[in-house]
């Protein structure tokens, strides 16, 4: 497994020892950013809250992210416009604007204030940055247009600019938060993996340690990890790359937080002061899970990109992380169908949750602690409202189809049964009536899983990842992330 620039040098929160049975109002899972900053606000209110995470703070997309805490996020604000009202994507700014506010006040010192641009090179990209900037200031942002020449000495051709964003740590920020909720009263078991979670007769959540019960449970797991209301469905599971630089000889770091029109989500920043280098971080590459035919080509094409277009020196860590994308482009957060609201969720927050996040923590708060809807603030009521529009239904449709394309392709490609023993580090794959059997040989160990759909070699982080769900195991087959919450069988 790859791991994040963050990681280096932390020492993970110390959670409290496990007891089965354990009662609590809430029980989270997920110690990324919407389970962390739900715990505490909840636990601030004095509610009784657990924590569980299957491995430890901010391990998740919170860790591998870049840090970017901004309004202004690439395209996004034209695609939210380009098929929903004006009012909607103001409420979704104002909703990201309280979660920025919520994040700038806990991180304190350990953020920077930035301005974050969004850039396009050539003619070819004036109506995308048009159709940005209409958006952005249609929702109340004070964008400017700006022609800078900081990055790397080679000016963008056009830039929109915000002011004032914030570029943060967020293993950092997480370990903070994680500490904050635990002051508050909260408890964090870390290392306890949840196998299945139940809403009725209440709430109960299966661990590998035991079970534990609350009166209400968040999935704060990225993807929900139950099938009910098919979540996984209903969004995109995208992958991303990212890599880490030191910058070169005496060259001035970049100031700004940089994200490219008409890229697969390029993005350029440093880290913020705190963390005291000089390190440029670039990510990119943003792909469906298990679609690319060699990870380490795409990671190589981003690395390669930024050694060309940037000042920058040795690569110091490479990783990468997966985010979900709802159909209509606004994150899902609530209730799930038919657990009388005991099972809450959010997700889809479309590679930028840093601000989404806290913004879902505060909807699931007030639902939790059962403010009425017309105390809530006005982002609240107008987004928990929202209609699904035809342009949503196209895209689920889209997405439907690319799945089915997804799974002919791997039938088509896959060999047939038995297979030779794959050479070391590489997986092949083979079909066993419909199920898919693969085998992968790493450290000189050959073993085998199998699964009900098809499944493609991640090669660089030594994977086997589903095209279908997003989700992705091990090579024995445990679980690793994505929706399901089961391992494979061992062929
Ligand atoms: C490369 C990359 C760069 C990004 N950069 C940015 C950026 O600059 N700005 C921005 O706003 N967003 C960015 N994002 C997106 C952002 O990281 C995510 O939207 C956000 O972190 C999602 O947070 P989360 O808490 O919902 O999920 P996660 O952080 O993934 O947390 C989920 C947690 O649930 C736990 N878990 C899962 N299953 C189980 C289980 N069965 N049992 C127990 N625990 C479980 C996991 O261990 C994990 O800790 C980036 C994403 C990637 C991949």
């Amino acid at each position: 497994m790859t791991s994040s620039l963050w990681h280096r040098d932390q020492t993970p929160v110390d959670g409290t020892p496990f007891e089965p049975d354990a009662r609590h109002d809430v029980v989270i899972v997920g110690a990324g950013i919407t389970g962390l900053s739900t715990a505490v606000m909840l636990a601030e209110a004095g509610v009784d809250v657990a924590i569980v995470d299957a491995g430890h703070v901010g391990q998740g997309a919170t860790g591998a992210s870049v840090g970017m805490a901004s309004l202004l996020q690439g395209t996004t604000l034209a695609a939210l416009r380009a098929h929903h009202p004006a009012g909607l994507v103001t409420a979704y700014v104002d909703a990201n604007r309280a979660g920025q506010d919520w994040l700038a006040e806990r991180a304190g010192a350990a953020a920077d204030r930035r301005t974050a641009f969004t850039f396009g090179r050539g003619l070819s990209t004036d109506s995308a940055l048009d159709a940005v900037r209409d958006a952005a200031r249609e929702a109340g942002l004070p964008l400017r247009e700006d022609a800078p020449g900081d990055l790397g000495g080679r000016t963008p051709v056009r830039a929109l600019a915000l002011d004032d964003q914030l570029a943060l740590d967020p293993v950092a920020l997480s370990r903070s938060l994680a500490q904050a909720a635990l002051a508050a009263g909260a408890t964090l078991h870390t290392g306890v993996r949840v196998t299945d979670v139940h809403a009725l007769p209440s709430g109960r959540v299966g661990t590998d340690h035991g079970t534990v019960f609350g009166d209400t449970v968040v999935l704060a797991t990225g993807t929900p990890i139950t099938r009910r209301g098919l979540y996984d469905l209903k969004t995109r599971a995208l992958r991303s790359w990212a890599i880490a630089f030191e910058t070169e000889g005496d060259a001035e770091t970049p100031g700004g937080m940089w994200s490219e029109v008409g890229t697969d989500g390029r993005s350029v920043v440093a880290p913020p002061s705190s963390f005291g280098r000089g390190v440029l971080l670039v990510t990119g590459a943003r792909h469906p899970v298990g679609s690319a035919p060699s990870e380490v080509a795409l990671a190589e094409g981003l690395a390669t990109w930024a050694r060309r277009t940037l000042p920058v020196g040795a690569e110091i860590a490479r990783w990468s992380g997966q985010d979900y994308q709802s159909h209509n482009l606004v994150p899902f957060i609530g209730g799930m169908p038919r657990s009388l609201g005991r099972l809450r969720f959010a997700t889809g927050y479309a590679g930028w949750g840093l601000t989404n996040a806290p913004a879902a923590a505060m909807r699931l708060t007030d639902e939790i602690r059962g403010v009425s809807r017309r105390d809530r603030p006005r982002w609240m009521r107008t987004i928990g409202t929202r209609m699904t529009v035809p342009a949503d239904l196209g895209r689920g449709i889209g997405e439907a189809a690319r799945r089915v394309g997804a799974v002919a392709e791997a039938f088509a490609s896959a060999a047939p049964a038995p297979v030779r023993r794959p050479a070391e580090g590489a997986g092949l794959v083979s079909r066993q009536g419909l199920r898919t059997a693969a085998v992968s040989t790493i450290e000189g160990q050959t073993r085998a899983v199998v699964a009900p759909a098809p499944l493609t070699w991640n090669d660089a982080e030594r994977s086997w990842d589903s095209p279908v769900d997003g989700s992705r195991y091990a090579p024995d087959g445990t679980r690793l992330e994505g929706a399901a919450s089961a391992d494979l069988g061992v062929g």
